[in-house]
């Protein structure tokens, strides 16, 4: 057909590939989500889209070594870095980890209602938000309006430190914005900061809150676990999945104390390699769903199975 079309495109004065490429390019990308089961319970990766990031700038180690590192994983800076949050539903209970920029990080982000719709869920269903930690990339997106039946979730001591006189006066881009945030939802009586140093603070049936302080003063990991399986989520544990995950010893300049965040971060990965369950993260490339795999003194990445969710 092809071959039988060319003379009239010569004839036409068209090159071949002229009469083929029809069309401009479209750019965009698909609605961000990604559905998966974890025993009976339902998770759904919801993308709030990316930001860009001079990780060569902001880890705790020699710029050419992260340079040379991202090169070698045929990556370059400033990285294109995903923000993803989850949806996990219970059966009984619709739990939303993390929710976040709401465009406190400029345009390729605060897509998280879009794609939270798109998924087929609506805000009013969320019973629960339960925030990692306070940085605008993670609570940015809560909003009492938004999420009019939902209760906010937090570690006190990252609420303690972050709504201080001494943090809002010391001000930043994000104080105001996420002060206002918890106003929202304690002014309607749906803000309940837990004490999670013990650990295993239940959220509702099935997840839990565990102490991963260090990048935050309250920084928090949430478990889900339903027949035998388990998903931890990580939030800001770790920030470039290429340097970190092969050498967890690298911090970042935006952990509070970097002296625990450290510790905190390996003992994490150990823990999820050892166990072999899954971990969701926050700033690995959407879904940011997978496996830890010990490698050396570091680990590998093994991004979750595609799945079509039948
Ligand atoms: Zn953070
Ligand atoms: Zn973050």
């Amino acid at each position: 057909m092809l071959t039988r079309l060319l003379p009239v495109a010569l004839a036409l004065g068209l090159s071949a590939t002229t009469a083929l490429a029809a069309g401009p390019q479209l750019k965009g990308q698909a609605p961000g989500w990604y559905r998966m089961q974890l025993g009976d319970f339902e998770v759904t990766a919801l993308s709030d889209g990316s930001i860009n990031l001079p990780v060569d700038k902001l880890l705790n180690q020699p710029p050419a070594k992260t340079l040379k590192t991202l090169h070698d994983a045929h990556l370059d800076v400033p990285l294109e870095t995903s923000v993803n949050a989850f949806l996990v539903n219970t059966g009984s209970k619709i739990v939303l980890v993390d929710t976040g920029t709401a465009g406190l990080f400029g345009p390729t982000a605060g897509r998280l209602l879009d794609n939270l719709k798109a998924s087929g869920y609506t805000p009013e269903q969320v019973d629960e938000i339960v925030i990692t930690h306070m940085h605008g990339d993670h609570i940015g997106g809560a909003s009492s309006t938004a999420f009019p039946n939902a209760t906010l979730r937090l570690d006190k001591r990252d609420s303690d430190h972050w709504l201080s006189a001494e943090q809002m006066a010391k001000g930043g881009d994000e104080a105001k914005p996420i002060a206002a945030v918890v106003k929202g939802f304690a002014d309607a009586g749906r803000f309940k900061p837990f004490d999670g140093s013990a650990g295993g603070v239940e959220i509702v049936p099935g997840v839990k809150a565990f102490p991963a302080y260090g990048h935050t003063p309250g920084h928090s990991n949430y478990v889900a676990e339903s027949k035998g399986q388990k998903m931890m989520f990580w939030g800001d544990l770790m920030h470039v999945a290429a340097v970190q995950f092969p050498n967890p010893a690298v911090t970042v300049q935006f952990d509070s104390d970097q002296k625990a965040a450290r510790p905190a971060r390996e003992k994490a990965f150990a823990a999820a390699a050892k166990e072999g369950y899954y971990v969701a993260v926050a700033h690995v490339s959407f879904p940011g769903i997978g496996h830890l795999r010990a490698a050396g003194k570091g680990y590998d990445w093994l991004p979750v199975n595609y799945s079509t969710n039948r």
